[in-house]
């Protein structure tokens, strides 16, 4: 057999492991797999690209591949170990801006192999040039947009940029601009391939990705974030085409694909329009502002919560960002064994985009072995939170914001909320009155039936629970 017929063989056994992986990871029960069948055909790949690579490259090069190998992995693996678990999403925002990166590198290779030198000095066939120049411009597009789009929530996601939209005049016609410049130019790159036009072309992609991503508010930045890492699949997949490479075609596709729908569900799930964001907040009028919210807020100490609890009959625990910033998982899941045993029913609403990423809140409960059978999606737990004598807020603001439902002049308008504000008492746990990450205030806390007690979480319940 021969080594290209071998690694072809490998690359389907790849591409199958990452379907496998893929499917693994869409359950709960499964990921654990879905991750173990993922490294495998990420490993898979790799070896057969060097043994491929050792038989047709130079010593050099094969080495120089290697080495790129080690130092790469050996950083990847040195960030996972460390990056803690709200760091997440920057992370894999960081990550997909290298998959854009690769995509505009392997771009600019194949203009400076093919179309710099001339048709007569390269290997591909006259008839397919212009095929080839198309490849090119469309690969070193998406890989300059998504490059630069993930930088930006690289920045707003690690507090690096300010979280609000940037609402340049006529953002809608730049974005628009932007797109039919870029078809204008391939269509030259196409006709007559240059420098000039390559520049060109990064540099309009470039520019876009910045302002795409600039232009979405922190709200949407869950959805950003997904349609990213489509974006990445894209471009990878633009550069199996030009590398001529299945399996980046493959893993690439399907990568872009998920990534589209994951975007889609979220957009379901926070009522966007998903046009909208990815448009780059499309719709969202600039100027629009929040209306006031001024009050007083009602401040309380830990055994007044502790009695509070200790007379109800159910208490439900919306938890959010904060719970995670404060490691209170362990001490929450020790309260809710605590009140369970004394008989009170206690049950946790998780808001689709609690914390940082989708999941964020279901993984830490997980981890302090909260039993799952009481966690509860946001629209299981809505109806029943009239109807709750306690509903303790850990960290969480945006996800339990009033004012999605009743101000529409509000950014985050229309998302839907947790109507914790409904239930006979409210606990908000936060540090300050300070806002949460989409910048905007929350009448909650002004209510007549919400008190506020103030701290690091962890510190706050496990004071209750020695009151308890
Ligand atoms: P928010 O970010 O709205 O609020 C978190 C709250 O936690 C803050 O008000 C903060 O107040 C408090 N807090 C922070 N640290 C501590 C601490 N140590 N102890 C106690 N409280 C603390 O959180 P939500 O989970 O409600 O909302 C998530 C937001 O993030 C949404 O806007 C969502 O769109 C966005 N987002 C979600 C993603 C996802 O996929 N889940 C991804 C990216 C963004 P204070 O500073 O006063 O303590």
């Amino acid at each position: 057999m021969s080594p290209e017929t071998a690694a072809t063989a490998a690359y389907i056994v790849a591409a199958l492991l990452t379907v496998m992986s893929l499917a693994g990871l869409s359950k709960h029960e499964t990921a654990r797999n879905g991750v173990v069948y993922g490294i495998a055909g990420m490993t898979v790949a790799l070896v057969a690209t060097v043994v491929l690579a050792a038989n047709s490259l130079e010593a050099g090069a094969v080495a120089l591949m290697i080495a790129g190998f080690v130092i790469g992995g050996g950083v990847g693996l040195w960030r996972a170990r460390v990056v803690e678990m709200t760091g997440m999403p920057e992370l894999i925002a960081l990550l997909h801006s290298f998959v854009g990166l690769a995509a505009v590198l392997v771009g600019w290779n194949g203009y400076l192999e093919v179309e710099a030198v001339g048709a007569a000095q390269t290997t591909v066939p006259p008839e397919l040039l212009g095929i080839h120049s198309v490849e090119v411009g469309v690969g070193v597009f998406i890989g300059a947009v998504t490059f630069t789009g993930s930088i930006v929530a690289f920045g707003k996601l690690s507090g690096r940029m300010k979280s609000r939209p940037l609402a340049l005049p006529g953002k809608n016609a730049l974005n628009l601009g932007a797109l039919v410049a870029f078809a204008a130019l391939t269509v030259a790159f196409v006709l007559a391939p240059s420098l000039g036009v390559m520049i060109a072309i990064t540099a309009v992609a470039l520019g876009l990705g910045w302002h795409l991503v600039a232009s979405i508010g922190g709200g949407d930045m869950p959805v950003v974030v997904s349609m990213l890492n489509s974006y990445s699949g894209w471009a990878a997949a633009a550069s199996g085409f030009l590398l001529n490479n299945t399996l980046l075609i493959v893993t690439g596709a399907l990568v872009g694909s998920s990534g589209a729908y994951l975007s889609y569900v979220m957009c379901q799930a926070m009522n966007r329009s998903f046009l909208s964001v990815i448009a780059g907040g499309f719709g969202v009028e600039s100027g629009t502002a929040a209306a006031d919210v001024e009050g007083e807020h009602r401040e309380v100490q830990a055994d007044e919560v502790a009695e509070m609890l200790r007379e109800a009959a159910s208490v439900v625990i919306t938890p959010g960002y904060g719970m995670a910033v404060a490691q209170a998982q362990y001490p929450v899941a020790d309260l809710t064994r605590k009140l369970r045993d004394k008989g009170v029913e206690v049950r946790f609403g998780i808001h689709p985009v609690a914390g940082r990423l989708p999941g964020h809140m279901n993984v830490l409960l997980a981890e302090a072995k909260v039993p799952y059978d009481i966690v509860l999606e946001m629209d299981e737990i809505n109806d029943d939170l009239a109807s709750t004598s306690v509903v303790l807020v850990i960290g969480a603001n945006d996800t339990v914001n009033p004012a999605a439902m009743d101000d529409p002049g509000s950014p985050i308008a229309g998302m839907p909320v947790l109507r914790v504000w409904e239930a006979k008492n409210v606990v908000v746990f936060k540090r300050s009155m300070a806002v949460g990450y989409a910048g905007v205030q929350n009448p909650l806390f002004f209510r007549e039936n919400t008190s506020m007690i103030f701290g690091d979480a962890k510190k706050r319940v496990e004071d209750i629970l020695a009151a308890l």
